[in-house]
């Protein structure tokens, strides 16, 4: 079955500054979200994670998969539910974007290596030690959940802004 991918909130709409409540039932309703929630990541060229807040679904789900991203490690696709960092060390800054800044990218400090907590769909336990961009996905993913975007994170908008590049078509 094709589904259509859900639409994306959009900077500044106000609900991508709400609070996400932790899943309570790992059911097939949440499966069926999880499935909808990675079409919508994989229908948008480049994406590498999605925030069920994103869709306006406040609940603590999100989806990381760096694995198509040269020269990173990875650990795959990963469905958070209920995720945690529990430990972080070092610090990096990196160029971001996100589905719902969709003119912008930003430079963003966070922590180079995390250790990850969280279940997956099933209610499986996930405890993981991820480094560079895993880890900064996972981070800016985690801040969806708690109603942050990136541009919340810039040192200077002045400085760490970059409005993307618009590609007009060759005639
Ligand atoms: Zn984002």
């Amino acid at each position: 079955m094709i589904m259509a991918p859900l639409p994306v909130l959009t900077y500044p709409d106000p609900r991508l500054s709400r609070k996400s409540s932790p899943v309570e039932a790992f059911n097939e309703a949440l499966r069926a979200f999880v499935v909808e929630l990675d079409e919508t990541r994989r229908a948008a060229p480049g994406c590498v994670a999605i925030a069920a807040p994103q869709v306006g679904h406040f609940e603590r789900i999100a989806i990381v998969d760096v694995s198509g991203r040269k020269r990173v490690a990875s650990h795959g696709r990963l469905v958070l539910i209920n995720p945690e960092i529990t430990a972080w060390e070092g610090f990096a800054v990196g160029r971001e974007g996100c589905l719902s800044v969709p003119d912008y990218t930003g430079n963003v400090i966070r922590a180079e290596r995390i250790r990850l907590q969280a279940r997956d769909e099933r209610g499986e336990v996930l405890d993981l030690e991820l480094e560079g961009f895993e880890a900064r996905a996972v981070q800016h993913e985690i801040d969806h959940l708690d109603g942050l975007l990136f541009l919340d994170r810039l040192v200077s908008r002045r400085n760490d802004l970059f409005r993307r590049k618009v590609y007009t078509q060759k005639q």
